[in-house]
């Protein structure tokens, strides 16, 4: 298959005319004519535009599945609007039955009083827009057995009011009380997920973790896996896991630790603080991070490290630095990197590490970011800034905090909604979802169009994703 277009071809030289595939991989990169001639009896494509296969570097994708079909509340911001979407579910479903929805941000934590006079036969459990926080209501309680005299969780706060009742909100490992209750999530689930990013242009995923790996084994081992993908295990589960790959598209690569919480939960752990005087929390202990960080590299892992306040970012850093002395199978990872103070940028340069980041995020979270950390807009998604430390950036979404809609973060790393001067180039842009997020998992061959490489290509018109080629077949949407 011969495929004309402007090829974007992330290596030197940057551009091509023409790519041509021979099976899974990319046989010939070059002018049109002299591919035209060298193959003249090959099927050809004309597009407008072709790049590597896109990666979205940081996914849930069987969160991102069953997000597709719960409740979406993305966008609201006010508690008594999410309660009438709820008050409108109840209606469509039989008492007693659960409703289960995400994607609200709220500015302060609304207790359980609206969500109870929404839905008072349904049990309710909601989650924040990032995740870190869930609103549920008294029937949903009850069900958890959540009472004033059960202990906050490890790692999580059961928000109470005076008299030290439950009020119906949970903050970070508080909600795995209620998720525990929650139907069970299924592989179809999973790949209904994987399938939409599939739809979407990508041909890669990093698997971020809240997922069994037996769906992901079940899917490959089937030979349905719609995207390659690389995934991170869980801190707590990646022992007696075997790292290596799964036939030609799934790797287990990694182990994911979380540093901090997130900004729009107030979790996310700040050298200096929100405007309520608190600095957020650091989640796994630095020690713990760096003790069974090197566990994890010994057993032939790689680490991805969430980090998104400031506090946590200098934090991960230093454990970074420590563990840069240790043999590295891939880079270290750091996901997020959403706050960084001036005084820190210096310490990223050189490290074994590379940057996984959302610009898309920074559309959502820029009123955020003005409201909870006035003053220091600036230290937020310093893409530009980041950039120039010269490690590789490797874009994603986190979905489903941010649907995985690659324009979304073209608009914001081309146009920073908070800082103008931390924008990217196009170029730049595209390299970070492609090259860079490639580099970022260790997949040396992948995300450029060279001769030998995987033939996994995205193509565009109107700057848009129309079409992609996985593992050499063509499918066009
Ligand atoms: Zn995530």
């Amino acid at each position: 298959m011969l495929i004309l277009g402007e090829i974007l071809t992330m290596t030197d030289p940057a551009r091509a005319e023409a790519v041509y595939l021979e099976g899974g991989r990319i046989a010939d990169v070059g002018a049109a004519e002299d591919l035209q001639a060298r193959y003249p009896g090959a099927k050809r494509i004309r597009v407008q535009r072709v790049t590597p296969g896109l990666h979205d570097a940081h996914t849930h994708p069987l969160s991102w599945g069953q997000h597709l079909s719960m409740l979406n509340l993305s966008g609201l911001h006010d508690p008594r609007e999410v309660a009438a979407r709820v008050a409108e579910r109840a209606r469509e479903l039989p008492p007693g039955s659960w409703i289960h929805g995400s994607g609200y941000l709220f500015e302060a934590y609304p207790d359980k009083t609206l969500l109870d006079q929404a839905a008072p036969q349904h049990p309710v459990f909601l989650l924040s827009r990032d995740f870190h926080s869930g609103w549920a209501n008294s029937r949903a309680l009850a069900r958890a057995h959540i009472t004033p005299t059960t202990p906050d969780p490890e790692g999580g706060v059961i928000v109470r009011d005076a008299s030290g009742e439950p009020t119906g909100y949970l903050l970070e490992r508080a909600t795995g009380l209620m998720q525990a209750l929650l139907p069970a999530p299924t592989v179809q689930e999973l790949f209904l997920g994987l399938q939409d990013l599939a739809r979407r242009g990508y041909t890669a995923t990093h698997h971020m973790g809240w997922c069994p790996l037996a769906f992901a084994e079940e899917l490959a081992q089937h030979e349905r896996l719609p995207v390659r993908l690389w995934w991170a295990m869980d801190k707590d589960n990646w022992r007696g896991v075997e790292p290596g790959w799964r036939g030609e598209s799934l790797e287990v690569a990694a182990v994911k630790f979380f540093a901090d919480g997130a900004l729009g939960s107030r979790t996310a752990w700040m050298s200096e603080p929100y405007p309520d005087g608190s600095l957020g929390m650091p989640l796994d202990d630095l020690a713990f991070i760096l003790e069974e960080g090197k566990a994890a590299l010994t057993a032939g892992f790689g680490l991805a490290v969430h980090a998104i306040g400031t506090r946590a970012v200098r934090g991960v850093l230093e454990v970074f630095r420590e563990l840069a002395q240790h043999p590295l199978p891939r880079p270290l990872r750091m996901e997020h990197a959403q706050h960084v103070r001036d005084v820190d940028l210096p310490l990223f340069r050189g490290l074994p590490m590379a940057l996984s980041m959302q610009p898309i995020h920074a559309l959502e979270d820029a009123a955020l970011v003005r409201y909870h950390q006035p003053g220091r807009e600036h230290q937020a998604f310093r893409l530009r800034d980041l950039w120039n430390t010269g490690l590789p950036l490797a874009f994603g979404s986190d979905a489903p905090v941010a649907p995985p809609d690659v324009r979304g973060g073209l608009e914001a790393a081309l146009h920073h909604p908070l800082c103008p001067a931390q924008s990217l180039s196009e170029a730049e842009t595209l390299w970070a979802f492609t090259r860079g997020a490639a580099l970022a998992a260790g997949w040396r061959e992948h995300g450029q169009i060279r001769s030998q490489a995987p033939a996994d290509l995205t193509l565009w018109e109107a700057e848009k994703p129309v079409g992609r080629v996985y593992q050499g077949g063509l499918e066009l949407f």
